[in-house]
């Protein structure tokens, strides 16, 4: 996918997920592939995250492919991946641990979602076993933040420390009406608030 149809993918996402963008600035009938949703990129070692914050409610939304959590992207063949997918979807779901917020703003995470490739109905799906195939993970989160107006900085550090084969983390968020975007990554792991 070329990186300007990644962008608008991204801004997609960000404004089907609260209807910002219900006019200036997008258009929907210009050069829209129905087929986008398919196409997303997927680059091992990169992994895509969306964040809006608003009212006090933080929602992240995590894009990654498998590869990059897991080290590989098929079912699980042993006792020793199945050990690794276990302890993967644990990490995953331990959203205080991986957005890590500054204690005055009291954020609490209320909801995890996740969208795993290897959910126990499909380990024994003989698609999966294709190594030419590719699989990705999606894995949605909620806060909610008793003072988030205090809320300067978001530290994502220990998801590079849990997943060390991410190396790059293609960020964008929305905050109240204004948006922002950076690369992260384990040299650079902080998201920086600036609503001014
Ligand atoms: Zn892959």
């Amino acid at each position: 996918m070329r990186r300007t149809e990644q962008i608008k993918f991204s801004c997609l996402l960000l404004a089907g997920a609260i209807g910002l963008f219900a006019s200036p600035g997008y258009s929907s009938a210009e050069g829209e592939d129905p087929h986008a949703r398919h196409q997303e990129a997927h680059v091992h070692g990169e992994a895509e995250l969306s964040m809006i914050f608003n009212e006090n409610i933080v929602q992240f939304e995590l894009k990654s492919p498998a590869a990059n959590l897991f080290g590989f992207e098929h079912a699980p063949r042993n006792d020793e991946q199945r050990v690794v997918v276990r302890a993967v979807e644990k990490s995953l779901r331990d959203a205080a641990e991986l957005f890590v917020f500054e204690p005055q703003s009291s954020c609490k995470s209320v909801q995890v979602e996740l969208e795993l490739p290897f959910s126990k109905s499909s380990t024994d799906n003989e698609a999966h076993e294709d190594e030419s195939e590719h699989s990705n993970i999606s894995a949605r989160y909620q806060f909610v933040c008793n003072s988030g107006e205090t809320l300067k900085a978001i530290d994502l550090k220990n998801l590079f420390i849990n997943y060390p084969r991410l190396e790059k983390l293609e960020s964008q968020w929305v905050i109240e009406n204004s948006q922002g975007a950076a690369i992260l990554g384990p040299g650079k792991s902080t998201i920086d608030i600036n609503t001014q």
